[in-house]
């Protein structure tokens, strides 16, 4: 079932857009601030986001963050999935700047719910091509199917494994806090302990045949946190 994010500040046409996309089949999410938007980028992980520019002002008069800034913060935030934008304006000024920003595709209002699906699902079969099955010698990983192959066995992964070696393949060489594993593959919700990290690293390295004592893919820096150092094929 793939994700959706939807950035919309206007609640009614927010709302109409996950009941119609959530009847279509696929598992939605909504935001109405930039803030919100990256958040949910970070914890839902969508397959597709679509953004509307024209947001207004968040509460308390807070200047709002327009779509293209969000995809701009959502691009830096390491999010490489497609993104389409929605809006009023048909300019082809507007149009450019989207493209510029890295958009998939753009949206002019008003739409209808059948021609923002089939240009979400055009979307998804494009990025369907990107690389989601990593190889490492003889350990195969498949982000999409959520298993890892050995040459005599194979492993599957819950859905918070799979986010966790998701973004420690997007992060390889890089050193993750427990905090930060928390805070973008958790969501960082408040009271969950920082052991729930250790245990699911614990279950991710045993499920890819590595060797805390000589790793060959997550490698402990203590009181510092992780580091995903293998090197996929090709
Ligand atoms: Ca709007």
């Amino acid at each position: 079932m793939a994700r959706i994010l939807f950035v919309e500040d206007e609640e009614a046409v927010l709302k109409r857009l996950l009941k119609y996309f959530e009847r279509e089949g696929f598992e939605v999410r909504g935001a109405q601030t930039g803030a919100d938007a990256i958040e949910a980028a970070a914890s839902f992980h969508p397959d597709v986001a679509v953004l509307d520019v024209m947001l207004h002002e968040g509460p308390g008069g807070m200047e709002a963050m327009d779509g293209y800034e969000i995809c701009r913060a959502l691009r830096e935030d390491g999010f490489e999935r497609p993104v389409i934008f929605l809006t009023a304006r048909s300019g082809e000024q507007d149009k450019l700047t989207g493209f510029e920003l890295g958009a998939d595709d753009y949206v002019t209002k008003p739409f209808s719910l059948p021609e923002l699906k089939a240009r979400v699902e055009a979307c998804l079969r494009r990025a369907g091509g990107a690389r989601r099955l990593f190889s490492f010698g003889d350990v195969q990983v498949d982000l999409d199917q959520y298993t890892i192959t050995h040459p005599d066995s194979v492993q599957r992964l819950s859905n918070r494994e799979r986010d966790l070696l998701e973004f420690f393949l997007k992060n390889r060489n890089r050193i993750l806090s427990r905090d930060e594993l928390l805070k973008r593959v958790w969501g960082y919700k408040a009271g969950i302990a920082t052991r729930t990290v250790d245990t699911h690293v614990l279950t991710v390295r045993k499920k890819l045949g590595d060797n805390a004592q000589n790793p060959r893919f997550i490698e402990t820096l203590h009181g510092v946190g992780y580091q995903f150092i293998g090197h996929p094929d090709g």
